[in-house]
């Protein structure tokens, strides 16, 4: 059997005429037909349109998003659409006609993939009429995609995910974290496994902190409705940098298999230390953006003077976060997190600071030693730098900071949405979160907003195009410590 026979699959996207549709999973799809994957697409969404008005919204999103070729309408022609109200559980019979018609076809030996990038609150009404019309009796197999947030707290969590259970199995669900698409965060396990060298000393003994940032300059944008009942402890910190936590502090796997990655990941989040009520005020800080000047010169709106925002929304745009990890190689370690909307750059890093060299007489001599820093740059830029103290060049004692650096710009990668959509037409389920993942991060995310809410934690104004409030830099302050500029940035 051919590469591409094994992969023949018909995706049934809900959403179809979304932003994320638009924006990301249209170019990642084409740049997978190009890499002779054999799928067809169905599109379904709630407006009234015709196959052929669906193929001009992926032509489009084509042109705005990717690189095209003469081969664009072959593909286009392998997309379809269907206007369904995802409530209404009747609509689902005429959907599955038509996927049985694509399915003979184009040959796709009744292989279903069910993408879910719609609210959230559809997730489990969709899995249950999927599961009523039919849709998933099919002789191949069957997957289901689906995007964030799952679940709004561990409850809710629980609830979907017993929903969905009843319909498909662990194996076959990818709960999409796209950071875990991202080359650099993929890398995290390569750079620390495959190289003794970091290895050996990734631990309490020579590491002093780790600092992870994710920043973004916009601002709430057109998802502000969602975004006021969300946050950033919610969007962003239990997904995307609790993952990156757990990649970057657990153990070796007995094997590089899927399950037991995952089988450390969940090693880790169980050990990271829960934030009581009491000391919630020195280690968790939260930040909302208020008027200012971006480094572009433009003058931009605060949170609450955004459109759907309410006058006095105490969401968060922004969190800071000291964690530990109460295991045997990283006690005393702080991993200190952060990120927010607004800030003066975008950028995603890892830094890894080690420990200082020991002070002694003879050290004297070397004036300003810097600590050795390993940085891992997630987004924009993709690559990695060293940096180390060397003597400076004609001078007798002096010393300066050095930078060795490797930078994947140049290469052509794949997306992060085409890792992943390739991963699961792979049936690889690696880079998508299991379920024990998703419940202990709802855990430790659900103990900070219990205590925000006991403890009426104040809300930090920070200007935006700032790196965020005050008290952000005094969580390392207090420490002797400060967060280190990021390396890579775009504007
Ligand atoms: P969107 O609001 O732009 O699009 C939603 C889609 O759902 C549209 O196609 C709409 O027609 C369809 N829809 C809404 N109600 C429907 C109904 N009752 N029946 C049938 N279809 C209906 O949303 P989006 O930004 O594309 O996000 C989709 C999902 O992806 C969400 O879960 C979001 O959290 C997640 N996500 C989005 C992004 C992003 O960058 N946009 C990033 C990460 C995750």
């Amino acid at each position: 059997m051919s590469e591409g026979n094994k992969q023949a699959t018909t995706l049934i996207l809900f959403g179809a005429t979304g932003d994320l549709a638009k924006r990301k999973l249209y170019p990642a799809l084409y740049r997978l037909y190009k890499k002779q994957n054999h799928f067809a697409v169905i599109g379904v969404a709630r407006r009234d349109i015709s196959h052929d008005d669906f193929r001009a919204i992926i032509q489009e999103s084509l042109e705005n998003y990717t690189h095209r070729d003469d081969d664009i309408q072959d593909f286009v022609q392998k997309f379809f659409y269907y206007a369904l109200d995802v409530k209404e559980t009747e609509g689902y019979t005429g959907l599955k006609s038509l996927c049985d018609h694509v399915d003979s076809e184009f040959g796709l030996k009744e292989n279903r993939m069910f993408y879910l990038s719609l609210a959230p609150e559809f997730f489990a009404p969709v899995t249950l009429n999927l599961q009523a019309s039919g849709l998933t009796d099919n002789s191949g197999w069957k997957k289901l995609v689906i995007e964030k947030p799952f679940g709004r707290d561990l409850k809710s969590a629980n609830e979907l995910n017993e929903a969905i259970h009843n319909v498909f199995k662990e194996d076959e669900i990818y709960r999409i974290d796209h950071y875990l698409g991202k080359e650099m965060v993929q890398n995290i396990q390569v750079i620390r496994f495959a190289n003794p060298i970091f290895e050996s000393i990734w631990n309490n003994r020579y590491i002093s902190n780790v600092q992870i940032t994710s920043s973004e300059t916009l601002g709430v944008g057109e998802r502000a409705s969602y975004y006021d009942h969300t946050g950033a402890l919610m969007d962003m910190v239990q997904n995307h940098m609790l993952q990156m936590v757990a990649l970057t502090a657990m153990e070796p796997p007995s094997r590089f298999e899927t399950e037991d990655i995952r089988d450390e990941k969940v090693k880790v989040l169980r050990s990271v230390r829960q934030i009581t009520t009491d000391d919630i005020a020195g280690h968790i800080i939260k930040g909302q953006y208020t008027r200012g000047t971006m480094p572009n010169g433009n003058v931009v709106k605060g949170y609450r003077e955004e459109d759907n925002i309410k006058e006095k929304s105490m969401t968060e745009t922004f969190v800071a976060a000291k964690l530990f990890i109460d295991n045997f190689r990283w006690a005393g370690v702080p991993f200190y997190i952060r990120t927010g909307k607004r800030m003066t750059v975008k950028s995603t890093e890892i830094v890894i600071q080690f420990k200082d060299a020991p002070q002694n007489p003879y050290f004297n001599n070397f004036n300003d030693i810097q600590p050795n820093l390993l940085v891992i740059h997630v987004q924009p830029d993709e690559g990695l730098s060293l940096k180390l103290n060397a003597k400076k060049f004609s001078s007798s004692g002096d010393t300066m900071p050095i930078t060795m650096e490797f930078s994947n710009s140049d290469l052509t990668g794949a997306d992060a949405y085409e890792r992943l959509i390739q991963d699961c037409l792979n049936g690889d389920s690696t880079n998508f979160t299991r379920w024990d993942e998703v419940a202990l991060s709802w855990e430790f995310v659900d103990s900070i907003t219990k205590a925000w809410n006991e403890k009426n934690i104040p809300l930090d104004r920070y200007e935006s195009g700032s790196m965020g409030p005050a008290s952000a830099y005094e969580l390392l302050d207090k420490d002797g410590l400060h967060w280190w500029p990021l390396t890579k940035v775009e504007k």
